[in-house]
């Protein structure tokens, strides 16, 4: 069986002492990183020659031995940091070579340098526990397991919060095919409903984070603009949009992978038409960017399983054709049940769309 690698991410805590290290550690691997760049620019400008990664990183021992801060990053990270800037090499390297006109590597500011890696071992997990060399004990929160051999750790710091990232080598498992298909309706109350009437919620505090999402907006745009207070509420503010991205993350993985077992193939709204169709002011936002999510997931994840597929329709009149007989039954928004009088089918309404939808794109296909 064929592998792959799969990345799990696990957001981790950290004490005061382990924050200052961790932050030390990415400054440490953020100003080699700048340094070998300007080595490579330098080389380059006045020899014409470019440097190797394993010439560079050759020089680690000495750097050491001169800047011993340095001797508090284990090796391997400081190898992965001239790792990605060699990569960053080639990748400009076979740009050029395809004809293209790509900007030289850039140097990395604080907010872009904002991981280091753990590239084979000096790293553990057991339990909550994730063991790192140089930086000691640390708070997991493993909210699913981790499966597969782990073959990097990855530290990130992303808004103020810090997570752990593991790449694993898994098999590439094949989904039994189940011969059934479906058709979903994305709703705004809950998450969709199936054309089999199965209806999937919104992730559980849904509501709740939204509503902290809405005053904490609030509370930065009454706050002064440069003031101490509001560099606090828009520290906040991201802090919330990075935990509604991964709860919408988790759920959108979660509901793909749900489907692709029940079903072989997917039909689902085409996003564009549907926003047109069916998205109302208050919800747009919110919901534009949950089922744009949703809908990259479900498809990419669909491609990668024998097959799967997925196909997106045109959404138009989903909702007020009869899933009977095919007659006309306008209705508005707030009618929940579609009855038809032509062949008296009375069914939920969304249920009665998602069987459109599912017929759409069996004809379609
Ligand atoms: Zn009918």
């Amino acid at each position: 069986m064929r592998k792959i690698l799969k990345t799990y991410r696990y957001r981790i805590y950290l004490n005061k002492e382990q924050t200052v290290n961790i932050d030390n550690t990415l400054d440490l691997c953020r100003n080699l990183y700048n340094s070998a760049l300007e080595h490579r620019i330098y080389l380059y400008k006045h020899w014409k020659v470019s440097i190797s990664y394993n010439a560079q990183q050759n020089e680690l021992p000495m750097i050491k031995q001169e800047l011993p801060e340095y001797t508090a990053v284990h090796s391997q990270v400081l190898q992965d940091v001239l790792r990605r800037l060699d990569k960053a090499y080639q990748n400009f390297f076979r740009r050029v070579k395809q004809g293209e006109t790509p900007g030289i590597p850039r140097f990395q500011g604080y907010k872009r340098y904002n991981s280091f890696t753990y590239s084979q071992s000096g790293f553990s997990l057991s339990g909550s526990h994730l063991q790192l060399s140089k930086l000691g004990n640390i708070k997991v929160k493993l909210h699913r397991q981790v499966i597969g051999e782990m073959k990097t750790c990855t530290v990130v710091r992303k808004n103020g919060r810090y997570y752990v990232c593991f790449s694993c080598e898994v098999e590439n498992q094949t989904v039994p095919l189940t011969y059934r298909d479906a058709g979903i309706d994305m709703g705004i109350k809950e998450f969709c409903i199936t054309s089999d009437g199965e209806l999937i919620p919104n992730p559980k505090n849904y509501r709740q984070v939204e509503d902290k999402l809405k005053n904490q907006q609030r509370a930065v745009s009454r706050k002064k603009k440069g003031s101490h207070r509001r560099k606090k509420a828009v520290r906040e503010l991201a802090g919330t949009h990075e935990h509604i991205l991964n709860q919408r993350k988790d759920n959108a993985y979660k509901v793909a992978k749900n489907l692709l077992e029940k079903y072989d193939t997917i039909v689902r709204e085409d996003l564009q038409i549907a926003n047109m169709i069916k998205n109302h002011k208050l919800a747009k936002s919110i919901s534009d960017a949950g089922w744009g999510l949703f809908f990259n997931i479900l498809d990419a994840k669909a491609k990668q399983t024998l097959g799967k597929r997925v196909i997106a329709v045109d959404p138009k009149y989903t909702s007020q054709v009869c899933s009977g007989c095919g007659q006309f039954v306008k209705k508005e928004l707030s009618v929940r049940v579609h009855h038809c009088s032509g062949c008296g089918l009375t069914i939920d309404r969304d249920i009665n769309a998602a069987i459109n939808i599912l017929r759409k794109g069996l004809v379609a296909a």
